[in-house]
């Protein structure tokens, strides 16, 4: 029998009504003839919540605790889910990520995962059951319950659906698929009915959170396709694949704007072999994701280097950055923690121009200010305002059509 997973993000889940509904998706997949596992995040907003507390107590909690405390939120969706298709006359079975041997290495708040133990799940469908899987979670080889990173869930499910060797794998969410542009800020993004993985880990690494990089990575690698659909709407979603059609003259796939963002600036460090190779593995042993690296010499002696990160690893870059600031010269450190990113993704940018020019041009018909830029063969990003943001991104979608599926764009 054919196995799908279906995941359930938190508004998928947020209510006893909401997870009545969801539940009624799964048992469709039952009655379609499949073995069904059901992956959960926790509901509504409460990972945020469970935040908050911890940080009530301990503005720089253990990340050991803040574990065990954000994996009670998955936990509580994936018995409340059980329950629920018990009620609806479904015989099911509830498992935290550690009683399925999700197992990953120690890196607390960011786990990766190593390997899972199918059999237990194989069991419980052989008879005849639905089994919920908490998301987000697992745990290391002390048995110490460990997260995947936010919005880790996706990746959870994706995984699940290697590992078991299933047909399908379903992220049920709260909007109709993946988008132009995130929905919520231009109203008028298009849906895409089919993307490339390459292209949709640029769009989620850039910013475009409706699915976790790593669950998109997991895909490519085990060849995973996954449809990304509305709990709420019977329609189909985007699949993500290996190969989408490319219609001739598409340059632009889609837009995406990263808030959460800082900007860290080393002014005049001795410009030297070996400068930034010190830098950056200093930045690496801190565990600071490095986004961007923007490096210009001012004189034979001295440069200037920037850097963007996530805003959440400000704190352990300051550290790094005052550690090793003496050694290399650094006359000065500016730091922006009020800066957003604005980029354009598509792979079509490999080999049409005008897409630069087109979208600097939007974005000075806005009065919106560029703070610095990078580019690679597909994709153009602009650093601005955090407050500019959201009109930023509206003028580069309408610049570039992202309110019409790509083959009614001008070229
Ligand atoms: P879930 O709780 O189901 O995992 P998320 O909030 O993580 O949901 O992801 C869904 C959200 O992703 C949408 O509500 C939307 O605002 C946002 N989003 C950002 N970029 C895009 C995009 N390009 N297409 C669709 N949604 C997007
Ligand atoms: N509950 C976690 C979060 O809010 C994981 C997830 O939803 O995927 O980030
Ligand atoms: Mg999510």
């Amino acid at each position: 029998m054919a196995i799908i997973v279906q995941k359930f993000g938190g508004t998928s889940v947020a209510d006893a009504e909401k997870i009545r509904q969801a539940a009624q998706r799964a048992i469709k997949a039952v009655k379609d003839g499949f073995q069904v596992v059901v992956v959960t995040s926790a509901r509504g907003k409460q990972t945020d919540q469970l935040i908050a507390d911890a940080l009530a107590l301990n503005p720089s909690p253990p990340e050991r605790e803040m574990d065990q405390l954000l994996s009670t939120g998955e936990q509580q969706t994936v018995s409340l889910f059980a329950m629920a298709l018990d009620a609806a006359g479904y015989d099911a079975i509830s498992f935290t990520g550690a009683q399925i041997r999700m197992i990953t290495d120690s890196d607390y708040t960011k786990a990766r995962i190593k390997s899972i133990d199918a059999e237990r799940i194989h069991k419980e469908l052989n008879k005849g059951r639905i089994v919920t899987v908490a998301g987000f979670q697992g745990i290391d080889e002390n048995e110490n319950i460990t997260t995947l990173g936010r919005g880790g869930s996706d990746t959870t499910a994706v995984a699940l659906a290697t590992a078991l060797g299933a047909q399908e794998c379903e992220i049920y969410t709260d909007v109709d698929g993946i988008h132009t542009a995130d929905p919520r800020i231009f109203e008028k993004a298009a849906k895409i009915d089919r993307i490339t993985y390459d292209e949709m880990l640029e769009l989620a690494s850039l910013g475009a959170g409706v699915i976790y990089t790593r669950a998109v990575e997991f895909g490519k690698k085990y060849d995973i396709e996954i449809h990304v659909r509305n709990s709420s709407k019977q329609i189909e979603g985007t699949i993500i694949t290996h190969e989408v059609p490319q219609m001739e003259g598409v340059v632009v796939s889609g837009a995406t704007v990263q808030k959460d963002m800082a900007k860290v600036g080393l002014v005049n460090v001795d410009n030297k072999p070996g400068n930034a190779a010190k830098i950056f593995s200093h930045l690496a042993n801190a565990k600071v994701i490095i986004n961007d690296i923007m490096q210009t010499e001012v004189s034979a002696e001295k440069a200037n280097l920037s850097f963007t990160i996530g805003i959440s690893d400000l704190p352990a870059a300051r550290k790094a950055i005052e550690q090793i600031k003496k050694d290399i010269n650094c006359e000065g450190v500016f730091i922006r923690d009020d800066i957003a990113e604005i980029s354009v993704v598509g792979v079509g940018m490999r080999t049409h121009y005008g897409v630069a020019d087109k979208m600097f041009g939007a974005l000075a018909e806005a009065q919106v200010n560029i703070d610095s830029i990078t580019t690679s063969e597909i994709r153009i990003s602009c650093v601005v305002n955090k407050d500019q943001a959201e009109k930023a991104l509206k003028a580069v979608c309408n610049a570039f059509e992202l309110d019409k599926p790509a083959e009614q764009r001008g070229r």
